[in-house]
């Protein structure tokens, strides 16, 4: 039976064997193997959603799945068969850290770095042995780019690798130098700032590898023992084209899709696991953006995948309103929120025009849907809204007890 290390915080980073309580039962979230889920994997994770939990899945900008609604019995069923189909570690210490994000497109796109994948899993094995790493915060992750047609724009992660003309980049969140090298170097590089970060944050009480780096970028290269080689050159953020479907030229290509307001349920991901068996797509990525990338689309598919994307309600089109709508859970799910902040957020999107902004609808202050600032944000308060203007949960409001028919008549009057 797994061993369970239930996270009582609210803001604790929770993963499958630490799971976090929340207003309707345990939460829990599976970090997806570098490469993708597959089908059988994909259908696996669905069927126990809707066996131990309440059926309810979203997409997260780390790209993990977050499933609610289970028990803590139920939740140690459902940990066993996620360990025996290798979508977790046995290890609790290990789970918590294997933070890994990794470029969607990398290993199908035939634009992206070829050994992004190699990097990304040498990377993974040697953060996994490595015990001296297991005091670092939940929140820690890595971030490996494969360039291509749907590069990761800047993440929030902590250390960023990235390929650059045949070799390979390193740096950490904030800093204005990069370190280049082979690919084995990279690995090596990520690895000493991590282990500088245990020192740092160790003796600054910091959590945060950015904020050190902002602060003094030079102290944390010290510490790591490395000397940077290149300026980091800024990456475009690419999430505007991780909609729809971009073909590689080769026959194939991908489908990207957005579950609305980055929730769904059981049933959707089946019937997305079906898709991909029927059309040959053998793994699925989640994007930063919350995106779902189906890989390996015949060109000849593509129809079929926008047609099912349709049919269950999948947002599949940057121009769609509802995928400039961010929202949390809200009431009930999250004992936090007085508001039902996702089913007011398919209420908001409905007047919004497809020229608007970015409107985030937050069930309390801690923003747990975006910490960056939106053209309009509502944050839940007494069971009603106080609305940001250019800004985000934590700014200061511009009107407060709005009900949604009120924040519905400003969205018309300024933002629709
Ligand atoms: S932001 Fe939303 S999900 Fe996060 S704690 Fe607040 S109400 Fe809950």
């Amino acid at each position: 039976m797994a061993t369970l290390n239930p996270r009582a915080v609210r803001g604790a980073c929770p993963d499958l064997l630490h799971p976090m309580q929340s207003g309707d039962g345990w939460l829990v979230r599976i970090k997806p193997p570098i490469g993708g889920l597959t089908p059988v994997g994909l259908t696996a994770l669905a069927h126990g959603a809707r066996r131990y939990g309440n059926g309810l899945i979203e997409a997260t900008a780390r790209g993990n799945l977050q499933l609610r609604g289970f028990s803590s019995a139920s939740t140690a069923s459902f940990a066993d068969e996620m360990i025996d189909l290798g979508l977790a570690a046995a290890e609790p210490a290990v789970e918590r850290i294997r933070n890994i994000l990794v470029a969607p497109l990398a290993g199908d796109d035939p634009q992206a770095a070829p050994d992004c994948l190699a990097v990304a899993r040498a990377l993974e094995e040697a953060v996994n042995e490595a015990p001296d790493l297991r005091s670092l915060p939940a929140k820690f992750g890595f971030a490996v780019d494969a360039g291509g047609l749907l590069p990761l724009h800047e993440t929030a992660a902590d250390v960023q690798l990235w390929p650059v003309q045949g070799a390979w980049a390193v740096r950490g969140a904030g800093c204005r130098r990069a370190l280049h090298g082979t690919a084995q170097d990279a690995v090596a590089v990520a690895l000493r700032l991590a282990r500088a970060c245990v020192a740092l944050f160790r003796h600054q009480g910091e959590r945060r590898l950015r904020h050190i780096a902002e602060r003094d970028e030079a102290a944390l290269w010290t510490a790591a023992d490395l000397r940077p080689t290149a300026d980091a050159s800024p990456v475009v953020s690419s999430a505007g084209q991780s909609l729809g479907s971009l073909g590689y030229g080769n026959g194939r290509g991908t489908f990207g899709l957005l579950a609305p307001f980055g929730a769904m349920d059981a049933d959707m991901l089946v019937g997305l696991a079906d898709l991909m068996q029927r059309i040959g797509s053998l793994s699925l990525t989640i994007g930063p953006w919350r995106s779902l990338h189906l890989r390996g689309v015949p060109d000849h598919q593509v129809a079929a995948v926008s047609a099912f994307a349709s049919d269950r309600g999948f947002v599949k089109d940057a121009h769609d309103p509802r995928q400039r709508v961010t929202a949390c859970a809200g009431a009930p799910a999250c004992a936090a929120a007085t508001v039902p902040a996702r089913h007011d957020a398919v209420v908001l999107a409905a007047v919004l025009s497809i020229h608007g902004g970015r409107v985030h609808v937050s069930g309390c202050t801690k923003g747990c849907a975006s910490s960056t600032p939106a053209d309009v944000t509502f944050v839940g308060h007494g069971g009603r809204y106080a609305l940001i203007e250019a800004g985000s949960t934590v700014d200061a409001p511009v009107v407060t007890g709005l009900d949604v028919t009120a924040a519905v008549d400003y969205l018309k009057r300024h933002h629709a």
